[in-house]
């Protein structure tokens, strides 16, 4: 091996984990990856998506220059076309006519920059993230039961737990590092349990001691049930509820038809043995951890099935101390970083809240910008609703790809087509959205980009820079600052370096902490660009004055929420099944999510060999019973259809699925793996409170393929 020259330390840029990364660059250029030992997300563990992160280093396939209409042009001329169109579209429509969508894997300095741009002085809150597809109902959930978008723990409580009950999340694929400490902790502490709650058994089951797999939807009532049996059987903390929360009597009265386990048993599809055995766990174990991911998130009840959950350690008090409380992974690298400066349609920076006229004039104020958003924009799938009949006529998209991964995606794809100007900041050339695109801007990728991230225990990493960018690669945050000093803001958009846009966010939260809640770093609104390079993995909050080097671990212990009355809120939550409906011609549920070694549509793990192996073709995962009944042989190729699309994968017969229920992964599209983008199959239907879509429940058929 060659010698090292630079040793670098950063953040993987795939799951929420937010696993520290140690990048050993030698002479030649050649990148060696490992775990970096000190970061207090992984001490040093890598799963194999990290650990192949030097293959994906390389420039196949890089967006290199800018494009007009296809054709190479300078940085300068792109940018002029973006703002000149943009200029025309807001003077001849108006400010909510343009549009952002962003994306959980921009840096939060990107992410700041489209904020303030957009918020502030463009005056349209139509900026809005795919992390709208990961987390957005565990945010409105977190908003209603604590009044603050707040993460109450950390991963330490993952380890100290005697019971984690993990509920819609495939921790073994989609988080491993985390369910690498959970198998850690359970090796260590053989009495510890854990229960695994979701429709198919999973690479998870592996450690659990309760599979328990439930009917697609089923999730309020199951917690619904928890509640009443909690309260029925004594393990209400009184003192904490009584001191501390509110709506109790109204939660309860909506537990109440779940207070027999018959009732859970027929609403859920369970054992009621398996039911009374996991409600026997939760009230016996004051130390559990509800570990919850996109199977709660991606739903029409999203949000009632996290406040569901919530309500649960409300009422026991088990809450904000070590290894306790609710705790809701993130699926992306930095959808909490982008929930720190507003990144989300309904949101302000710091956490506060577009529709408080005190937060607006807050963030107006410390921005100095001539307006400011006062109306949600749209949410992610109504903003291409509104791409495509038009009230929506220029579109910026950044690092993401929506004409596969968001549902209803054909769609979308003609949304983008009708589009009179469509601009895609990425870092790939080819995909399906770049194809539609008028103009394009090369984006810095993962080992280029310099910037922070949170991950899904509030902890704020660096990401550096380890390579030189491709081409005339250039950061998010700069393209779009270049494009807000064409418009006219030029002091406004005057960084020059990431440091500085960190250094403004740090200000901004710390600017009335009187109104801020939450989230407040601004003992960093001073950092130098030296310690900004040497910054170490910290904790949010960080206010002015407090002592490094971190954070508090927990909220809520001292039960002072940051609802006006500073109670934490049960809330009444009643059972909502899907809203699509099986019937005789589209008898089949279809769940969807990752696999363990691929990463939304693979423009990056699709670089690897060594991830490629795992599973080399989109499939779609039957029970047997199903598969015999229909005539398909393991191996052969099925058809999923549905009023929308139809999509031809092969079928990968199993025990370890729900009769009824098909899985089908979300990677592969049209440019890998002809006819497999899931997304076409998926209705747009959304949480009414979180507009997440519902992607884990759309109604399919399912028959051999037969060739025509
Ligand atoms: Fe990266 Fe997530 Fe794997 Fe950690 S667990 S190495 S953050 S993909």
């Amino acid at each position: 091996m060659t010698d090292t020259v630079r040793t670098v330390l950063t953040t993987c840029p795939y799951c929420g984990t937010g696993c520290g990364v140690k990048a050993e660059v030698a002479a030649d250029g050649a990148v060696t990856i490992s775990g970096d030992p000190d970061h207090p997300a992984n001490f040093g563990r890598l799963c194999v998506k990290g650990a192949a992160l030097a293959e994906t280093l390389g420039h196949d396939g890089r967006l290199l220059h800018p494009e007009i209409a296809g054709r190479r042009v300078t940085w300068n001329a792109a940018l002029d076309a973006v703002a000149s169109r943009f200029a025309a579209t807001i003077a001849e429509h108006g400010p909510d006519s343009v549009a952002l969508y962003v994306s959980g894997q921009i840096l939060t300095e990107d992410y700041y920059v489209a904020n303030k741009l957009m918020k502030g002085f463009v005056g349209s809150a139509n900026i809005d993230t795919n992390s709208r597809l990961c987390m957005a109902s565990s945010v409105a959930g977190h908003k209603r039961a604590f009044g603050s978008d707040t993460v109450p723990g950390c991963y330490e409580d993952l380890d100290s737990a005697d019971l984690v009950v993990l509920t819609g999340s495939n921790l073994a694929w989609c988080h491993p590092i985390l369910y690498q400490r959970i198998a850690a902790a359970k090796a260590a502490r053989p009495a510890m349990k854990v229960v695994n709650i979701d429709p198919r058994l999973t690479a998870t089951d592996d450690i659990a001691d309760l599979h328990l797999g439930l009917e697609p939807g089923s999730d309020v009532a199951l917690f619904a049930g928890l509640l009443a049996h909690l309260e029925g059987t004594g393990h209400r903390d009184g003192d904490f509820v009584a001191a501390h929360t509110s709506g109790l009597d109204a939660a309860l009265a909506a537990a109440a038809s779940f207070a027999d386990l018959d009732a859970v048993a027929r609403a859920t599809g369970l054992a009621p043995a398996d039911i009374a055995t996991f409600y026997g766990w939760f009230g016996a174990t004051e130390k559990t951890v509800t570990v919850y991911s996109q199977g709660v998130n991606q739903s029409s009840a999203g949000t009632d099935k996290v406040n569901a959950i919530v309500n649960c350690h409300l009422l026991t008090g088990r809450i904000g101390r070590e290894g306790m409380g609710p705790f809701s992974v993130t699926g992306q690298p930095n959808a909490m970083g982008g929930r720190e400066v507003g990144g989300l349609a309904n949101q302000l920076a710091a956490h506060l809240e577009l529709d408080d006229p005190a937060h607006r004039a807050l963030v107006q104020d410390f921005w100095g910008s001539p307006t400011i958003a006062a109306t949600p924009g749209h949410k992610a799938v109504e903003l291409f609703e509104a791409v495509a009949d038009g009230r929506i006529k220029a579109l910026w998209i950044m690092a993401t790809n929506p004409v596969d991964s968001l549902p209803d995606a054909d769609r979308v794809r003609a949304a983008l087509r009708s589009c009179p100007f469509v601009v895609v900041s990425d870092v790939v050339r080819d995909t399906d959205t770049t194809a539609l695109a008028d103009v394009l801007l090369p984006a810095e990728a993962w080992g280029e980009k310099d910037g922070t991230v949170t991950n899904s225990e509030r902890r704020i990493t660096r990401q550096r820079r380890l390579v030189a960018p491709a081409g005339e690669a250039r950061p998010d945050w700069w393209a779009l600052a270049h494009v807000g000093r064409r418009l006219g803001w030029t002091s406004a958009f005057a960084w020059d370096r990431a440091a500085a846009v960190f250094r403004e966010h740090a200000a901004l939260s710390g600017h009335r902490p009187e109104i801020v809640r939450d989230f407040d770093i601004s003992g960093f609104a001073d950092l130098s660009d030296e310690d900004f390079a040497t910054l170490a993995p910290f904790q949010w909050p960080r206010r002015t004055g407090e002592p490094a080097p971190d954070g508090p671990k927990r909220f809520f212990a001292d039960g002072r929420f940051f609802t006006p009355d500073g109670r934490g809120r049960l809330i009444a939550t009643h059972p909502r099944p899907p809203r699509a409906k099986p019937s005789p011609e589209l008898p089949f549920w279809l769940n969807t999510g990752r696999v363990r070694d691929q990463w939304h549509t693979m423009t990056r793990t699709g670089l690897a060999p060594k991830l490629t192996g795992h599973i080399a073709e989109p499939f779609a995962e039957i029970a047997d019973a199903d598969a015999e009944r229909l005539g398909i042989a393991p191996a052969s190729l099925v058809t999923i259809a549905n009023g929308r699309a139809a999509v031809v994968v092969r079928a990968l017969v199993t025990d370890r699925q729900r009769p009824g229920s098909v899985f089908v992964p979300i990677h592969w599209t049209d440019r890998v793996a002809s006819s497999a983008r899931i997304g076409a199959l998926i209705a747009p239907e959304t949480d009414p409170l979180s507009g997440q879509p519902e992607s884990k429940a759309a109604t399919v058929a399912v028959r051999p393929f037969a060739a025509v």
